[in-house]
C-alpha cells in the first residue's frame, strides 16, 4: 500500500461485544450491521495485547504525545473486574513508555459498583454514562431484555461515580435525544447527575432509514435541541454540552460536527480493525475495514480508502454541503448520516435542515467566554446578541440586498428539498411502510432523477404536511395518501412498469408534474398499472388504457401539464395539481387552452422584463421558481397574487395579460417565497408574541411576520422601479417613491417594534441599506 499516512491518536477497543441491556435505538444490534453475531462475546487477553501494541508501535513511530483509548462494547463491564484489570493493565504498560494514555470507557453503567470504580480510580480511566434522561425518556429505549427499565441502575450508577473518592472518574453523560421525549424534562434530569459533560447524540440515522418526525414540524429536532439550548444559556450553561459548543464559530468540532480529519480507529472483539462505530447503521460490514490487529498496523488501516475520504475536509463533501455557509462547523453532519443507496456518502446529513436551524439557534446566542451581558427582548427570553462573522449572516445579509445570489437560492431549494423528504419519511413512519412507500425507495435507487423529478414538484410538500395533519391547510378537503400518485408519476418518469391503488380526487387521479386523469366513472380508489408512455386504471366498472400523448385531445382522459419556455428553462403552469388550492384564495380550474397559450405568453414576456430591468432578480427566479398557479379572478381585487409557505419553488397570480405588470407580480412573491424558506430554517422573529404593527399598505395592524414579509416583498418593487425610473419609463419615478416611503416606514415600524430575534434585526437593518441603494443589478 502506499500513499501518504495519517496520525491515528484515538482508539476504540470492544473489549466486550454483548449487552445485558437491549436498548431498541443500539446501532450494534438493531441497526443494519449485524457483524456481532460473528465475533466472540469477550476480546481475549492476546488480541488486547496485540491491540496495544499496535497502538505503542504506532505512538512510537509518529511520536505522539498522547493517545487515547475507549474501552468499548456491546458493554465494557461485562467483562468483569478481573478481565478489566488485566486489559488495564496490559494497555498502561505497554503503551505508557511511548505516549501518555488517556484512558476512557463508555458503559450502561448498569454492572458499576464500588469494586468497579476503585479499579477505575487505579488506572486513571474516566467513565462515561449512557442515560436518555427523565425515566419517560430513558425507558422509552433503554431497557432490559425483558422490557424492563434501567432508569434506577443508571441513577445508581451516576450516583456512584459522584461520591467524592470516585469523581476523577466521572467523565460525564451520553444521551440520545427522541424528539417524542420533552427537553425540559430531559435537560433537569441530566443536570440533576452533575456530570462534568454531556455528549446530546441525534439518533442515528440514514437518508434510506431517515429518522423519525413525527408531526408536521420540518425540523424538529432542531427545534427541540433549540429548547434546550435555549434553558442551557439562560441557566448560565451550568454543565458542558459538547455539541453546543462544537457547534459555535470556532468551536472545534467533534466527530459529528465540523471539517476536522477522522482520527479514530475501533478495534472488534476479534481484533479487526474497523472504521467509526457509527457507520454500523449504514449498511451491513460498512465499517469494515478487512484489516486486524495481528497482520495490520495503524498505518495500513489508516490508508484504508474509506479511512483516508475522511482526511479530505471540505472536498471530501458533496457539492450541497461544499456551498453551505456553515459547512466549516456543520462538516456535513456525521458521516455515517450521509449515507444513502445509490450515491454512498456524497450527500448532506440526513438532518441537514435542522443541522442548519440549530447553528443559527446557537449563534443567536453569546459566546460562553467572556460572558456577554444579555438584554431582553419584551418576551423576556431571546438574547439580541449576534455573532457578527456568523456565517449564518453571511446568507442574511446576501438575501438581504433583494435578490439573492444564485448559490443562496440553490441552498433554500436545497434544504425545501430537505424538507420534503423529512415529511415523506415522516408520513412512513406515521402510516407504516406502504407498497408505495416501497415503490419510491426502489426507484430513488435505480432512478434517483425521476424521484427527484417529482419530489422537487412545489405541491409534494402541501400534499405531505395535509396527510399528516389535515387541518394544517384548511380547503384541501379530506386528507388522503399522497404517496401513491407520488410513485407511480415517478415510476412514468423513469420508464419503470408498476401498480399501485392510487386515491381518486375529484373523480381525477393527479400524476403530479405529469398530469392528470380524469374518467367518468371512478370510485375513491383505482388500480393504476403504468408502462412507459401508457397508464392502465381499474376502478369498478371502469377499465381503461390512456396513451400519455402530450397532443391527445382532452375525450381520452388525460390532461397532461403544460409549460412554458422562459429565459431561465421550463415554468409550469400549474392547473391541475389538487393540491394548488392552497392559497388561501380560489385557484381557476384548469385553463382551456387559450386561456392558457395568453399566460404562458405573458408569463414568459414578463420574466425578459425581469431580466432587463433587475437582472439579479431574474437569476433568483431562475434559482428556484418553477410553477405558477392562476388565481381565480374577483372583480372586486382584480391584480392578486400569493405565495404559499409549504409550496416553495410556486407563485399563484390572476392571470393580467401586461408582462410589465406580471414582472412586479412574480418578482414581489419570489421575495416571499424566498423568506417563507428562510423562515423554515430561523427564527427571524421572536416566537409567541400578540405585537401588531401599523404599515402603509394595510388599514389593519399586522403581525410582525406579515411586516417582515411586506418590506421584504416591497424591497424588490422598489428596486424594480427603481430600475425603470432610470429609463423613460412612464410614471417610473412616483412608483419608485411610492414603494421606497412604504418600505421605509414598515422598516422603521418593525425595528421599533422590538420583536425580531437579533438575527431578524440584522436581517431587516440590512435591508434598509439595500433600500437606500440606488441600484440592484440593473442595466
Ligand atoms: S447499552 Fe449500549 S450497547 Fe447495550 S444495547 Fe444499549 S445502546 Fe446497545
Ligand atoms: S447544514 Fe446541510 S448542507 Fe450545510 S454542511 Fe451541514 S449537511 Fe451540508
Amino acid at each position: 500500500m502506499d500513499g501518504p499516512c495519517r496520525r491515528i491518536s484515538q482508539f476504540v477497543l470492544k473489549v466486550h461485544s454483548r449487552c445485558d441491556l437491549s436498548c431498541d435505538h443500539c446501532y450494534v444490534y438493531q441497526h443494519a450491521d449485524q457483524t456481532w453475531r460473528g465475533r466472540p462475546a469477550r476480546m481475549p487477553p492476546a488480541t488486547v495485547q496485540g491491540a496495544a501494541r499496535r497502538i505503542a508501535e504506532h505512538a512510537r513511530e509518529h511520536g505522539l504525545p498522547v493517545v487515547h483509548v475507549v474501552l468499548h462494547g456491546g458493554e465494557p463491564l461485562l467483562l468483569g473486574a478481573a478481565g478489566l484489570r488485566e486489559a488495564l493493565a496490559e494497555l498502561r504498560t505497554t503503551i505508557t513508555p511511548w505516549a501518555r494514555l488517556d484512558l476512557r470507557m463508555q458503559t450502561n453503567g448498569v454492572l458499576l459498583d464500588d469494586e468497579l470504580c476503585r479499579l477505575f480510580v487505579e488506572y486513571d480511566v474516566r467513565v462515561g454514562v449512557s442515560f436518555d434522561g427523565d425515566r419517560v425518556a430513558n425507558d422509552r429505549h433503554r431497557v432490559f431484555a425483558h422490557g424492563g427499565s434501567s432508569h434506577d441502575h443508571v441513577r445508581r450508577a451516576l450516583a456512584l461515580l459522584r461520591r467524592p473518592e470516585y469523581r476523577t472518574s466521572y467523565a460525564g453523560i451520553l444521551c440520545t435525544i427522541d424528539v417524542r421525549n420533552d427537553p425540559d424534562r430531559v435537560y433537569e434530569a441530566l443536570l440533576a447527575e452533575n456530570p462534568p459533560r454531556v455528549d446530546l447524540l441525534l439518533p442515528h440515522a440514514t437518508w434510506d432509514h431517515p429518522p423519525q418526525r413525527p408531526g408536521p414540524e420540518p425540523t424538529p429536532y432542531a427545534h427541540w435541541l433549540g429548547r434546550l439550548h435555549r434553558r442551557w444559556v439562560d441557566d448560565g450553561r451550568p454543565m458542558s454540552i459538547r455539541m453546543f459548543e462544537a457547534l459555535r464559530p470556532g468551536g472545534g468540532g467533534t466527530e459529528a460536527f465540523g471539517l476536522a480529519p477522522a482520527d479514530v480507529l475501533v478495534i472488534e472483539a476479534d481484533g479487526a480493525w474497523e472504521q467509526v462505530d457509527s457507520l454500523k447503521t449504514a449498511y451491513h460490514g460498512a465499517a469494515g475495514t478487512g484489516f486486524d490487529v495481528f497482520d495490520h498496523s495503524v498505518d495500513e488501516v489508516a490508508r484504508h480508502p474509506g479511512v483516508a475520504v475522511r482526511q479530505d475536509g471540505v472536498d471530501g463533501l458533496c457539492a450541497t454541503c461544499r456551498a453551505c455557509p456553515v459547512v466549516d462547523r456543520c462538516g456535513g453532519g456525521l458521516y455515517a448520516h450521509r449515507w444513502r443507496t445509490g450515491s454512498d456518502f456524497d450527500n448532506p446529513s440526513v438532518y441537514c435542515a435542522d443541522l442548519l436551524r440549530l447553528i443559527d439557534t446557537v449563534d443567536a446566542y453569546p459566546p460562553p467566554t467572556p460572558p456577554a451581558p444579555r438584554q431582553r427582548t419584551a418576551a423576556g427570553s431571546m438574547p439580541r446578541e449576534w455573532s457578527a462573522t456568523s456565517p449564518v449572516d453571511e446568507l442574511l445579509d446576501d438575501l438581504a440586498t433583494g435578490p439573492g445570489s444564485t448559490s443562496t437560492l440553490a441552498l433554500l431549494a436545497a434544504t425545501q428539498f430537505s424538507i420534503t423528504r423529512a415529511l415523506l419519511a415522516a408520513c412512513r413512519d406515521r402510516f407504516g411502510s406502504t407498497a408505495a412507500w416501497e415503490l419510491l425507495v426502489h426507484l430513488d435507487q435505480a432512478a434517483p432523477d425521476a424521484v427527484l423529478a417529482v419530489l422537487e414538484h412545489p405541491f409534494v410538500r402541501p400534499g405531505l404536511v395535509h396527510r399528516l395533519d389535515s387541518s394544517a391547510l384548511p380547503g384541501l378537503g379530506a386528507a388522503v395518501d399522497p404517496l401513491p400518485a407520488l410513485a407511480i408519476a415517478a415510476a412514468l418518469r423513469a420508464g419503470v412498469p408498476a401498480a399501485l391503488r392510487v386515491p381518486v380526487r375529484a373523480g381525477a387521479i393527479t400524476l403530479p408534474t405529469l398530469g392528470n386523469l380524469v374518467l367518468p366513472g371512478l370510485g375513491e380508489r383505482a388500480e393504476v398499472t403504468v408502462r412507459p408512455g401508457e397508464v392502465q386504471v381499474r376502478s369498478g366498472s371502469v377499465e381503461q388504457t390512456v396513451l400519455l400523448d402530450p397532443l391527445a385531445p382532452p375525450s381520452t382522459g388525460w390532461l397532461p401539464t403544460r409549460d412554458v419556455s422562459v429565459p431561465g428553462g421550463r415554468l409550469l403552469l400549474e392547473d391541475g395539481d389538487p393540491y394548488r388550492d392552497c392559497y388561501g384564495q380560489p385557484v381557476e380550474p384548469r385553463l382551456e387552452v387559450p386561456a392558457a397559450r395568453a399566460l404562458g405568453r405573458t408569463l414568459t414576456d414578463a420574466w425578459r422584463v425581469v431580466r432587463r430591468d433587475v437582472p439579479a432578480h431574474a437569476a433568483a427566479l431562475d434559482g428556484g421558481l418553477r410553477a405558477v398557479v392562476a388565481l381565480a379572478p374577483d372583480p372586486a381585487r382584480p391584480l392578486r397574487s400569493a405565495t404559499a409557505r409549504h409550496a416553495f419553488g410556486a407563485v399563484a397570480v390572476t392571470p393580467h395579460p401586461d408582462p410589465e405588470t406580471m414582472a412586479v407580480l412574480l418578482v414581489h412573491e419570489w421575495q416571499h417565497a424566498k423568506l417563507g424558506a428562510v423562515l423554515d430554517l430561523y427564527d427571524l422573529v421572536e416566537p409567541g408574541q400578540g405585537t401588531r404593527i401599523r404599515v402603509p399598505w394595510r388599514p389593519d395592524p399586522r403581525p410582525p411576520e406579515g411586516v417582515l414579509q411586506g418590506v421584504y416583498a416591497h424591497l424588490a418593487v422598489t428596486q424594480v422601479w427603481r430600475s425603470r425610473a432610470a429609463t423613460d419609463h412612464p410614471d417610473a419615478s412616483a412608483h419608485a417613491a411610492h414603494f421606497l416611503a412604504w418600505t421605509r416606514d414598515g422598516v422603521d415600524a418593525l425595528l421599533a417594534s422590538r420583536s425580531l430575534t437579533a438575527a431578524g434585526e440584522r436581517f431587516v437593518s440590512q435591508l434598509r441599506h439595500a433600500l437606500e441603494e440606488t441600484h440592484v443589478g440593473s442595466r
